[in-house]
């Protein structure tokens, strides 16, 4: 994997470690034992290529003191961002037979980008569904809002930019393929859409159970869906505020008010399912309707947004649908982010997660599972309660 330059190293070289996910071949000294005693027989290519990925305990630990930071203040001003310039080569990128295809190439836009990929790929599927237009949204306020997203992200293996900019991406195409945008209002598609960029937002790179774990602030503000309701609650702070009031279009309407709470809980509800720990209640609501041979009434409000969950969710997994080239990066990026929790739990003295300790080697059989017990009974599913996807879950 990887060989090509990357612009992402970080410039205190914290433990010497680049943080970009995807095509780096920048490696430092693991924090870990690279052929150490204890190694399992079962360590294999895969894990010994992830004992050069890691992200050291060190930064592991800045990211959870800036998640501490967000819960206190709002996040700061961005006016010193300035929008990405499109370059031919983006604009090829971007041009409608390369963004509707389900193979996108992202780590392709990353790179032309300079590393900011999601705000221009943010922008141009917004438009690329007539909404600007359509629902004259102050663009200025827009690209704000979007190069905020952008700055949020951590330079995580995984949880970064690039990852939120893929599931965007992906939830576009299976809105698109299933015709689901044309049921929508267009501020719900809008809402939808922006929901892609911000499922994420701030994710430091260790998951809920840690942060329970450790007592962090964040799992005392929100003790059930933790990262989730933090990711939902960022995305709704940055839309309050004037220069980045998305929905600011709402106010001239007299029910503009109302509307834009609505909307507000539309976005805070796609979020919060985006939680793995719901993934079974996803399933339920889904399978319910299967067991009555029944299909979701996208007609239907709420019926609507069980359809938007679901489909936002199987976006959120849906990169071992990918073609295999882009699939094993993402599946390298993730375990690496795994074992760069396992080494932090190491360093904090808790007990490490066996799925993410290294020393285990488990990347291959963790995928297979992964693949069995998730990936193929959703999309399954989706494809039978969501006639409009079933092809391309189906595919
Ligand atoms: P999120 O953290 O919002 O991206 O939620 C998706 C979750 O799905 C991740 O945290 C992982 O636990 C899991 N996941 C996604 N892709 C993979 C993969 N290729 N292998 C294993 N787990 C994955
Ligand atoms: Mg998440
Ligand atoms: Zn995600």
């Amino acid at each position: 994997m990887g060989g090509l330059a990357c612009r992402r190293v970080e410039p205190t070289g914290v433990g010497g470690v680049c943080a970009c996910a995807m095509t780096c071949a920048a490696v430092a000294t693991p924090p870990f034992p690279q052929n150490g005693p204890g190694l399992r027989p079962s360590f294999d290519g895969v894990d010994l290529l992830l004992l050069h990925r890691a992200t050291p305990p060190a930064q592991l630990l800045q990211h959870m003191d800036k998640l501490g930071r967000e819960l206190q203040s709002p996040p700061s001003e961005t006016e010193s961002d300035a929008w990405v310039e499109e370059t031919p080569e983006v604009a090829a990128l971007l041009a409608p037979e390369s963004l509707n295809l389900w193979d996108f190439d992202l780590i392709k836009l990353d790179q032309a980008t300079g590393g900011k990929p999601l705000a221009l790929l943010a922008f141009a599927l917004i438009q690329s569904f007539g909404l600007i237009e359509r629902l004259k949204i102050d663009v200025d306020k827009l690209k704000k809002y979007l190069l905020a997203f952008e700055r949020l992200y951590n330079p995580c293996l995984y949880h970064n930019p690039i990852h939120a900019a893929d599931v965007m991406h992906a939830f576009c195409f299976l809105l698109r393929k299933g015709k689901l945008d044309l049921e929508l209002e267009p501020e719900e598609l809008l809402i939808a859409l922006l929901a892609g960029p911000a499922h994420d937002l701030g994710h430091p790179g260790v998951n809920n159970a840690l942060l329970i774990k450790q007592k962090h602030p964040v799992s005392v503000r929100f003790p059930t869906s933790v990262l989730e309701n933090h990711h939902a609650s960022l995305a709704e702070q940055l839309l309050e505020r004037p220069d980045m009031d998305v929905l600011s279009f709402l106010d001239t309407k007299p029910d503009g008010p109302s509307r834009k709470v609505a909307l507000r809980q539309l976005l805070k509800d796609l979020v919060l399912y985006t939680d793995m720990s719901l993934h079974g209640k996803i399933m339920d609501t889904l399978k319910e309707k299967e067991d009555g041979a029944a299909t979701l009434d996208v007609k239907e409000p709420a019926e609507r947004v069980v359809a938007l969950q679901a489909l936002l969710h199987a976006a959120d997994l849906s990169n071992p649908c990918k073609k295999w080239e882009i699939h094993i990066q993402w599946t390298h990026a993730i375990v690496a982010e795994f074992f760069s929790q396992g080494d932090l739990e190491r360093h904090l003295g808790v007990d490490v997660t066996p799925m993410l300790d290294r020393t285990l080697g488990c990347g291959r059989t963790s995928q297979k599972g992964f693949f069995v017990h998730f990936i193929r009974p959703l999309f399954i599913t989706c494809a039978k309660v969501l006639p409009f996807v079933q092809d391309t879950c189906e595919m």
